[in-house]
C-alpha cells in the first residue's frame, strides 16, 4: 500500500512537472522552421542535422538541404556526390549517408511514404533510438521519450544522479524517467521540450537556475551539485594524425587542373576529396619535396610554390595536424587521382580544412 502511495505521488509529481514543462515550452520554445511541420521527412532531417551542430549552425544546412531536395523522392535520386557537398561542413560524413541510403529504401520498401511506426522507424539506415523517438512522438503522437545530452543533463540533475551517465544501466535509467515523467497527450510536445530546456536553461556550464521553474524539486540543486552533474567519465584519449597534402594544379594546354584524390575505406572523410597525401604518427622535421609524394618521382627538381602553416582541426578522437604544399607543373599528376578543371570544383565535397584552404587560395568561391 506504501508503495502503491508512492508511485502515486511520484506519478502526481511527474505530472506537474510536464505541466510546468509543457507550460514553460509554450512560451518560450523557439520558433524553428520543422517546428511548424509535422511533415516526417523534414522533422527526421533536422534531428539529423541537430546531431551534429547547435540550431543556428544547423538552420542554414537544413534550408539549404530542403530547398535542394524537398521531398524523400529527391533525397533519393540525388547523387551521393551532391548530398555530400550541402552536408560539407557538418562533419560525420556517414551521417549524410545514411540519410540518402534511407531515403531511397523509403522509396523502395515503403512506396515512398514515411513509416509510421517506432519499430520501422527505428529499421531505416542509420536511424538510432533517439531519432525514431523524435520521428516517432513529434510526427505520429507516439509515447516514445527521447534521450540526447540535452535530457541527459536535465534528467540527471533533477533526479540527482551521481553515477557516469555514460555507463548504460544509467543511461537507460534515465531513458525510463524521462519516458515516466511524459505528457502522452502531448508527447512531441513534451520531447522537444525536455531538449530545449536543457539547450537553453539547464545549459551545461551556467545554467539559468535563478529563473529555473524546476529549483524546488531539482535535487541537484538543492544539494548544491548542479556543477558535478552529470557526472561524465573522461574523454578517450585523443590521437594526433600528421597530413601533408601536395596541391597540385597541372597546367595542360594552357587550361590549369588540380588533381584531387576521393577518399575510399574506413577511415575519415570518406567519400570525399582531398589531394595526394603523406601520413606519419608524428610531425617530420625533414624539408619534403614535390619528389617525396608517392607517384611523383617525375617532379624531382620542382620545388613547392607555397607552402602553408600547419592547421590543426580537431574530430572527436583525432587532432589532425595538416600542411598543404602547392606545385603549379605540367608533369602529368600521379595516379589514382582524377584532374579536374579549377572552374569546377564547386561540384566536389570536400572536408573542412580542404575546403577552407581551397578558400583562401582563392581556388574555390563558397
Ligand atoms: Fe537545471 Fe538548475 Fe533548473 Fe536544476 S535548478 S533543472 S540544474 S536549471
Amino acid at each position: 500500500m506504501a508503495g502503491f502511495a508512492v508511485s502515486l505521488l511520484r506519478m502526481r509529481n511527474d505530472n506537474r512537472l510536464s505541466d510546468d514543462l509543457l507550460a514553460w515550452y509554450d512560451l518560450h520554445g523557439r520558433d524553428l522552421p520543422w517546428r511548424r511541420t509535422r511533415d516526417p521527412y523534414r522533422v527526421w532531417l533536422s534531428e539529423v542535422i541537430l546531431q551534429q551542430t547547435r540550431v543556428n549552425q544547423g538552420l542554414p544546412y537544413w534550408e539549404r538541404f530542403v530547398a535542394a531536395f524537398p521531398d524523400i523522392e529527391s533525397l533519393a535520386a540525388a547523387g551521393e556526390q551532391e548530398v555530400l557537398r550541402l552536408w560539407q561542413g557538418l562533419g560525420y560524413y556517414s551521417r549524410a549517408r545514411n540519410l540518402h541510403a534511407a531515403a531511397r529504401e523509403i522509396l523502395e520498401r515503403h512506396d515512398g511514404c514515411f513509416p509510421e511506426d517506432y519499430a520501422a522507424i527505428r529499421a531505416l539506415k542509420g536511424v538510432g533510438e533517439y531519432t525514431a523517438a523524435a520521428v516517432a512522438s513529434i510526427c505520429f503522437n507516439l509515447p516514445h521519450a527521447v534521450v540526447d545530452g540535452n535530457v541527459v543533463r536535465f534528467v540527471s540533475r533533477l533526479h540527482g544522479i551521481d553515477r557516469p551517465v555514460g555507463e548504460p544501466a544509467v543511461r537507460r535509467r534515465i531513458g525510463e524517467l524521462a519516458h515516466d515523467g511524459m505528457d502522452t497527450r502531448r508527447p512531441g510536445d513534451y520531447n522537444q521540450a525536455m531538449m530545449e530546456f536543457g539547450a537553453t536553461v539547464c545549459l551545461p556550464v551556467n545554467p539559468g537556475c535563478d529563473a529555473c521553474p524546476f529549483t524546488a524539486r531539482c535535487r541537484a540543486f538543492r544539494d548544491g551539485r548542479v556543477s558535478e552533474i552529470p557526472v561524465r567519465v573522461p574523454a578517450a584519449k585523443v590521437r594526433d594524425r600528421y597530413l601533408h597534402y601536395l596541391v597540385l594544379i597541372s597546367v595542360q594546354k594552357g587550361r590549369e587542373f588540380l588533381c584531387l584524390r576521393k577518399r575510399e575505406g574506413r577511415d575519415i572523410w570518406q567519400g570525399l576529396y582531398d589531394f595526394p597525401c603523406l601520413e606519419g604518427e608524428n610531425a617530420t622535421n625533414r624539408d619534403l619535396s614535390p619528389g617525396d609524394f608517392p607517384g611523383m618521382s617525375n617532379a624531382v627538381g620542382d620545388r613547392f610554390g607555397q607552402v602553408t602553416d600547419p592547421v590543426i582541426h580537431l574530430l572527436t578522437h583525432r587532432r589532425l595536424h595538416i600542411q598543404f604544399y602547392l606545385l603549379r607543373t605540367s608533369i602529368k599528376p600521379p595516379l589514382p587521382c582524377i584532374t579536374v578543371p579549377l572552374t569546377e570544383l564547386t561540384g566536389y565535397p570536400f572536408p573542412k580544412p580542404v575546403a577552407n584552404f581551397l578558400r583562401q587560395a582563392g581556388l574555390l568561391q563558397h
